[in-house]
């Protein structure tokens, strides 16, 4: 009788662990010991026995940083693979530089205090999670909804302002924005999946940082700031190791968003920019209670254009919210003249249960915020379609999203200029080349030919 055994169990991996400092630093500690033992790793009470080794540490005085550096290098020289997390993660060296890197250069990885996330990455990414049948079922990146090349980020959740026609900071509640660290990984395990294009999301991107005062977080043991440019940079640069796009939504004018347009000209995140503006006139606006001021968008649209003559302005408004005055509409149609929004789209005024416009006087009737609405999209297509037409004869970059029978009779694809849903797309004729084939989720050259509506007509080349 022959029988078949069962492999013998994998022992489950062991981390050693330090804690220093003071009870804030324990609590620390108590968070990722908690994590680690949830996801099955088990404590060694020896640097020698321990896969890897946790170093939580203390940088107060000068006594705590010895300790620290020391604790650091006994369990380097007798285990070889250590994580420093705590205060002392946090403090600069000469020249400006991580203390702890520079007098330990061979560590794995670097965080500061208040960092289980950034942590846990690093032990995952050196010490892999030993396999949970009921977990690993679920790809690293997470379930996702969109097709595999191109994913939604969420960077934070909630929003601060208290604009008149909206009720989602009293469902969602306040801005809480997520460490920086977690959404760079998410980010990587996104890219690491295929995803082409990353767009990132949220109730208002540029506030990004603001509810945690721009703190300093660490991913890859090199600390960054929570902060909207810290974030785009980072991004642009891991985006581009994987051939990538970046794309930004929901960002306010805000004076610092100016300092976004460079990073554009430079290539790392798309010359893009989603910008709910809402209405033109100041005194709607106000009536709004809207983020950023209104009065100098002109200026700020026009500074972009000329940091970043590509860049191509997304936005959504609102036609017939109380007391909007023929003058006031009128006002709107002219800066949408003026400002040249590449794609606007535009919602009439509808009182959503909760909000606090709905108290508002002078109710412009429905029939009339209708109209204003059809009135409003007649000049933005003109002004859409009149951009459109200026792109013929020129060759673009465009990610394909649909191909059947490999492109060999065109597809559909979106260059910079089109977030998917919202804007239009490239229809891709036949490649000229015989040869030459489309895939979903690969970008191809093409060259345009004509413009139809919101969309491109292109020859792949
Ligand atoms: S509309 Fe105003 S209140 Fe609502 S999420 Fe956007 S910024 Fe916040």
């Amino acid at each position: 009788m022959s029988e078949t055994l069962a492999p013998p169990p994998k022992a489950a991996p062991k981390v050693g662990f330090v804690s220093l400092g003071c009870p804030k630093a324990l609590t620390d500690s108590e968070l990722i010991l908690t994590q680690l033992s949830a996801e099955g790793y088990q404590t060694s009470k020896t640097f020698a026995g321990a896969d890897l080794v946790i170093v939580n540490t203390c940088g107060f005085i000068d006594d705590a940083v010895r300790e620290s550096l020391d604790t650091i290098g006994e369990a380097l020289a007798e285990n070889g693979k250590v994580i420093v997390t705590g205060c002392l993660g946090a403090r600069e060296g000469e020249g400006g530089g991580n203390l702890v890197r520079q007098m330990h250069p061979s560590v794995l990885a670097v965080t500061g205090p208040h960092a289980t996330h950034e942590v846990m990455s690093a032990v995952h990414e050196h010490l892999p999670k030993p396999h949970d049948p009921f977990v690993d079922l679920v790809p690293p990146q997470g379930i996702k909804l969109t097709p595999r090349h191109y994913a939604y980020l969420k960077i934070s959740e909630g929003c601060n302002h208290r604009c008149t026609f909206c009720i989602i900071p009293s469902m969602r509640g306040d801005l809480v924005s997520r460490p920086i660290g977690d959404v760079l990984t998410e980010a990587r395990k996104l890219f690491e999946a295929g995803v082409k294009e990353l767009l990132v999301v949220s109730q208002d991107t540029s506030a990004y940082g603001v509810d945690v005062k721009y703190r300093t977080g660490f991913w890859d043991g090199k600390p960054v700031k929570t902060r909207m440019f810290d974030l785009v940079r980072s991004l642009g640069e891991l985006a581009k190791g994987y051939g990538a796009w970046v794309r930004l939504h929901y960002v306010y004018p805000y004076p610092h968003v100016d300092d976004i347009i460079p990073l554009m000209a430079e290539g790392l995140c798309l010359p893009y920019l989603d910008v709910p503006l809402q209405h033109s006139h100041p005194d709607v606006l106000r009536r709004m209670k809207r983020p950023a001021s209104g009065e100098r968008n002109l200026e700020r649209i026009a500074r972009w254009r000329e940091l970043c003559p590509e860049i191509v302005v997304r936005s959504t408004f609102i036609a017939g919210f109380p007391g909007e005055t023929e003058a006031e509409f009128d006002h709107l149609l002219e800066f949408l003249r003026e400002a040249r929004i590449d794609r606007a789209g535009c919602f009439a005024y509808s009182p959503v249960p909760g909000a606090t416009a709905n108290a508002l006087p002078d109710a412009v009737p429905d029939a009339l915020r209708e109209e204003r609405r059809a009135r409003f999209m007649a000049v933005a297509e003109n002004v859409s379609s009149d951009k459109l037409q200026q792109r013929v004869g020129a060759t673009m970059q465009v990610l394909v999203d649909a191909a059947p029978g490999m492109g060999k009779k065109g597809g559909v694809g979106r260059s910079y200029a089109d977030a998917p849903e919202i804007d239009g797309v490239v229809r891709l004729l036949p490649p000229e080349k015989i040869s030459k084939t489309l895939k979903v989720g690969e970008f191809t050259k093409a060259r345009v030919v004509a413009a139809q509506g919101h969309d491109l007509l292109a020859v792949p080349i």
